[in-house]
């Protein structure tokens, strides 16, 4: 009777251990994708420019950066959101200690990063990727995943990169996207990549489609400096077209009709036109308590998405179903942790 049955129940059995893998991982636990709730997929909190070699944790003001960022972080829950993405990397101020105060005081939901940031001018890659393998790079970010980071046990709920240049990726910049595929086929976790034009995204796809990872795996950070028809190309091939600059639409310019706000909505509309909605996600790459700077410099608040931007989604007939897309479900489905890989 067993043996008859034993499919069927080795069947069930690992049926239920992939649905209990794909959980989001906060700073705190790893929880059911839908407890994220109204979700913003690319902000920060803190921020120090020193270089990968020159930041010293132990000099950061975490008490003074507390003080500054609450009220942003408060204001941004009055509009009823729940978690978000904290996508400053490592050897960029990336600060585990201070997102755990944050949630502390607030009740939201962090998720932080392991990876490493080769834009701008790779002056925040650690020394150490230069000579170390594709392999040895991904095994230290997946040594954070199991084990924690920065001697916390605050686990990775993503893999945050970056690359930059024209149209070609540097040496480095190849390597820690091919570190970053390597990572996701053994963790599962989401490659999030700043990114920017075109021709980057480009050259990333093909790095990740020889690698076999599938495109939903890859989130191409501020595609908003790409073109309509390569984020709808790259949209229907699954990957995750992150619009995500809207903190940095110039006040003096916030309004129905500002040019910097329009070139958003129009890149949103376009992506409904092609059918995309599902691969969308916003968000305002915010915040920056800069280190070094006193009372950190000009803090970006969280919220031009709620006061400006859906007012005019809203207008122009977006509805209340594609709005909850967009900010709620499809960063549910971005961020479950689980591998994927391209069919051959
Ligand atoms: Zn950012």
């Amino acid at each position: 009777m067993f043996i008859r049955f034993a499919p069927l129940f080795l069947l069930l059995c690992c049926g239920l251990t992939m649905l209990s893998a794909q959980k989001i991982q906060t700073i705190q636990s790893s929880i059911s994708p839908k407890k994220m709730g109204l979700t913003l997929i690319h902000e920060h909190v803190f921020l120090d420019w020193s270089g990968a070699e020159k930041t010293k944790p132990e000099s950061w003001n975490n008490d003074s950066a507390v003080t500054v960022i609450l009220p942003y972080l408060r204001a941004v829950q009055k509009y009823g959101v729940k978690t978000i993405l904290e996508c400053t990397p490592n050897h960029i101020g990336r600060n585990p200690k201070l997102l755990a105060r944050l949630a502390d005081s607030t009740g939201l939901q962090f998720l932080s990063n392991t990876g490493y940031y080769g834009a701008r001018g790779d002056h925040h890659v650690p020394a150490s990727a230069y000579s170390e393998t594709v392999e040895q790079i991904a095994e230290r970010w997946l040594d954070e995943f199991k084990n924690g980071i920065d001697g916390t046990s605050i686990r990775p709920g993503f893999i945050k990169i970056g690359v930059d240049g024209d149209s070609t990726l540097s040496e480095i910049d190849a390597t820690i996207v091919r570190a970053a595929a390597l990572a996701h086929l053994r963790s599962g976790l989401t490659i999030v990549a700043h990114t920017g034009p075109d021709p980057l995204a480009l050259r990333q796809v093909e790095i990740l489609e020889q690698a076999s990872v599938a495109l939903n795996a890859w989130v191409w950070t501020h595609a908003q400096h790409g073109t309509d028809p390569t984020r709808t190309a790259l949209a229907k091939k699954g990957a995750w077209i992150s619009l995500d600059g809207l903190g940095w639409v110039d006040p003096a310019e916030r309004g129905g009709d500002s040019t910097a706000l329009m070139n958003y909505v129009k890149a949103i509309e376009a992506l409904k036109l092609a059918g995309c909605l599902r691969r969308v996600l916003l968000s305002h790459d915010a915040g920056w308590y800069t280190h070094g700077v006193p009372g950190g410099g000009r803090f970006q608040p969280y919220t031009l998405i709620f006061t400006h931007l859906l007012p005019v989604l809203r207008e122009r007939g977006f509805s209340e179903k594609e709005i909850e897309l967009m900010l709620v479900k499809n960063p549910q489905e971005a961020f479950k942790i689980r591998v994927r890989t391209q069919r051959k």
